[in-house]
């Protein structure tokens, strides 16, 4: 497959290098195509995606379904401002509802922007419900926290590249150590505390999967101390885990419920806060907003990404296929004990942990020759590797792609 606007893979990276921002620094690989797991390179190189942009294409590269309805309503009607109403946004709102259980949905576009907005949610309830004196809400989060790179979320953030030289920061955090309840309870005591912020499974830090019934603890330590429970299920959300949220694996509700990335199945940015009335109404008109955010476009593909989520029943796929997954790099483990340190991991959200250090470049080597043999990973730290194709997978192609990462593994010189 030779792509009639061609341009080399050699071309696009120079081109990137001059004329982009040096923000990111990518394998080199350059992709033109996708479709389902797959994604091609300019010259007709076929991989094995892993990574599914983050776990925003969790349905699988162009799902003709999603692609349709982009179609159709690009055809009709992209944007119209929310000066006026369109004929998407509400029915998409009562859909996303009903999907996820909740009274009301804001509609936004990035994942950090749906974080921005959960916590001027959680603030302003914060003053005008649990009657905190002016200024002085706190929002609990936690180490290792990945929200989103915005300033505001930044200011909670405990890792260096993101905050390095980007000072001063907001106040009104205090950051706890993930999975630490004894420090939730003391810190969730103060009487200015307005939420607690976090993700179910720490995606950026390394799949880092809090300890059994966490999750349910906090949240009745919320109840108790009349706190919101906001839960970034950005990564996590929409089938990722083997459930529809990672919360669900604790019979978890939180009160603002932050999703991203699925919600369009990767076909453009489309992200939502969800809470019931007494929390959302806070927000009168006027108060926040965003230009994008509930367009027509957005809305016709929100609604079909997520129809595809459950008709072709991806929770179920991704709790199966990750099984396999993580019993085959267990026994990988066992065969590379000098290699591989830890395989952990939910449905198809899992990582491989490298015996190198956070700064070593095993990750980045084992992925290179990954990319070389057709799949396509990226590290998240020098020593952790991600594993997260789209959730389309079928079986097969879960056992080849074990046998890639198994052969590359067994071979690979310390
Ligand atoms: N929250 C979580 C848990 C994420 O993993 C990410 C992105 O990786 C974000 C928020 C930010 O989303 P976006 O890059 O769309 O702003």
């Amino acid at each position: 497959m030779v792509l009639e606007h061609f341009i080399s893979s050699a071309e696009a990276i120079a081109l990137e290098d001059q004329y982009g921002a040096h923000n990111y620094h990518p394998i080199p690989v350059v992709l033109a195509k996708g479709e389902g797991v797959f994604l091609y390179s300019p010259e007709g190189v076929k991989y094995y995606d892993f990574l599914s942009a983050y776990s925003a294409v969790n349905q699988g590269h162009c799902h003709p379904k999603i692609i349709q309805a982009l179609i159709d309503q690009a055809q009709t009607l992209t944007l119209t401002s929310r000066a006026f109403y369109n004929n998407r946004l509400g029915e998409t709102e009562k859909f996303i509802a009903e999907f996820f259980g909740y009274d009301k949905v804001l509609m936004m576009n990035s994942g950090a922007e749906a974080n921005e907005s959960a916590l001027k949610l959680a603030r302003k309830w914060g003053y005008e419900k649990k009657k905190i004196p002016a200024n002085q809400a706190v929002i609990l989060a936690v180490g290792g926290n990945f929200h989103g790179r915005t300033l505001g979320i930044i200011s909670a953030s405990t890792d260096p590249s993101s905050t390095t030289n980007f000072g001063p920061f907001l106040p009104g955090f205090e950051i706890l150590e993930y999975g630490n309840l004894e420090a939730m309870e003391k810190a969730i005591q103060n009487p200015n505390v307005c939420s607690v912020w976090i993700e179910p499974i720490q995606g950026e830090a390394g799949v880092m999967i809090p300890p059994a019934g966490y999750l349910k603890a906090v949240e009745l330590l919320c109840k108790k101390y009349n706190v919101l429970f906001m839960i970034d299920e950005v990564q996590t959300g929409i089938a990722r885990t083997g459930k529809l949220l990672a919360s669900d694996h604790e019979g978890v509700r939180p009160d603002v419920l932050i999703l991203g990335k699925a919600l369009s199945g990767g076909v453009l940015p489309v992200s939502a806060v969800l809470a019931d009335d007494e929390v959302m109404l806070v927000i009168k008109p006027g108060q926040h907003g965003s230009t994008y955010g509930g367009n027509p476009l957005a809305c016709a593909v929100a609604v079909a990404a997520l129809t595809v989520i459950k008709d072709e029943n991806l929770a179920e796929n991704a709790a199966r296929l990750g099984e396999i997954f993580r019993a085959r790099m267990t026994s990988l483990q066992e065969k590379r004990p000098d290699l591989i340190t830890h395989v952990r991991g939910k449905g198809l959200l899992n990582a491989v942990v490298l015996n190198d250090s956070e700064e070593g470049s095993m990750g980045w080597d084992l992925c290179m020759l990954l990319a070389e043999n057709g799949l396509l990973a990226k590290p998240t730290h020098g020593n952790i590797i991600r594993f997260a194709p789209p959730l389309v997978m079928t079986e097969a192609q879960m056992n080849d792609c074990c046998e890639i990462i198994e052969k590359v593994f067994v071979n690979f010189q310390i």
